[in-house]
């Protein structure tokens, strides 16, 4: 008899869960118990479902990365129990979440995902039934017994997508997220379509979860105007590693003397600079135009198609590893979880 899946449904807060203030109408999480009762559907699955739940959920702008090293640590020690795992979390920093677990768990070869929704659980035209259910048979998901996802994943309104490729782009449409530079994993409609050739490998490796997170990084977003005032006092904020330059186009900023000498600086003293785009689409092309040549001349480092919440978590994994200088920038640099496309 064929083994049934197991999945774990790890729940964190989020507009899924949440309930009308009586007082105040203001939505505030409330706990799994009620959650799950607004679903019985999830007693009818042919999957062995078990749950953990936060003690006190959260919205998920109250996400830090120290619920990211508990999120691993319980995927870490119920690794072998289960064949997949569902995060029930707020959709706000979802992407942050996905991306940050995504470097965090090395060799993950079990799904991972991440759904939450727009409207709770109990308003009757609510996304968070479709979202949640569909999740669940994802994760569970198998073919000749391999989990067919074996990443970490967002699903959200009929695509799952690699979550470190994913951002929020809309807070009023169910169709909340894009990945712009990477294709949908799967969608689902009367069936589930998978799609095959955009996954990541599987390894044979054995699951190593990383816990060390350093969040000494800064983010400059360039605006034209921007003055030496404000560049200065970004690049020199103490303590600091790392500043995420976020800049025009294909990766163009001002040749301003005054600008390029201020990130001169910053490089001199140490700093890592790591330029993204501001669009939502694209790459960064450092040498493209003039105005990226003299960033890649002074030792800019390229992002190419990172989305911001994977240069913010990528830079908080590669600077927790501890390592050279040169070496944290070929992380960097590195394709290391289907984050960057080559
Ligand atoms: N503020 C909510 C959260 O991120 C929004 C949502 O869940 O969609 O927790």
């Amino acid at each position: 008899m064929r083994k049934k899946s197991s999945v774990l449904l790890i729940y964190t807060g989020g507009t899924i869960g949440m309930m009308q203030d009586a007082k105040s109408g203001e939505l505030k999480p409330f706990d799994f118990k009620s959650l799950s009762k607004q679903i019985p559907e999830l007693h009818k699955f042919d999957i062995d479902l078990s749950a953990i739940a936060f003690e006190e959920p959260i919205d998920s702008s109250n996400m830090n990365p120290d619920i990211w090293i508990e999120l691993v640590q319980i995927i870490q020690k119920n690794y072998n129990k289960h064949d997949g795992f569902v995060i029930l979390h707020g959709s706000d920093t979802m992407s942050y979440t996905a991306s940050a677990l995504s470097f965090m768990l090395e060799n993950l070869n079990k799904p991972v995902v991440l759904t939450g929704s727009q409207l709770p659980i109990g308003i009757i035209r609510t996304d968070g039934k479709e979202n949640l259910i569909t999740a669940i048979e994802i994760a569970g998901a198998k073919e000749k017994g391999e989990s067919i996802i074996r990443e970490v994943c967002v699903y959200f309104e009929y695509k799952l997508y690699r979550g470190n490729r994913t951002f929020k782009y809309n807070s009023a449409h169910f169709d909340a997220f894009k990945s712009p530079n990477y294709p949908a994993l799967a969608e689902a409609g009367v069936n589930i379509h998978y799609n095959k050739n955009a996954r990541l490998k599987p390894t044979k490796k054995a699951l190593i979860s990383h816990t060390k997170l350093d969040n000494d990084i800064t983010v400059l977003k360039l605006f034209p105007g921007i003055s030496k005032k404000i560049t200065s006092a970004i690049l020199n904020t103490p303590g600091i590693k790392a500043v995420i330059l976020e800049t025009f186009g294909a990766g163009n900023a001002s040749t301003d003397a005054w600008f390029t000498d201020e990130l001169k600086k910053a490089i001199a003293k140490g700093i890592i600079i790591l330029n993204i785009t501001q669009c939502a689409e694209g790459s960064v092309i450092q040498g493209m135009y003039e105005t990226s040549a003299h960033l890649k001349k002074i030792g800019v480092v390229s992002g190419a198609d990172l989305t911001f919440e994977s240069a913010v978590t990528k830079l908080m994994f590669v600077l927790g590893q501890k390592l050279t200088h040169q070496k944290t920038i070929a992380l960097l640099q590195k394709n290391l979880r289907g984050e960057l496309s080559n």
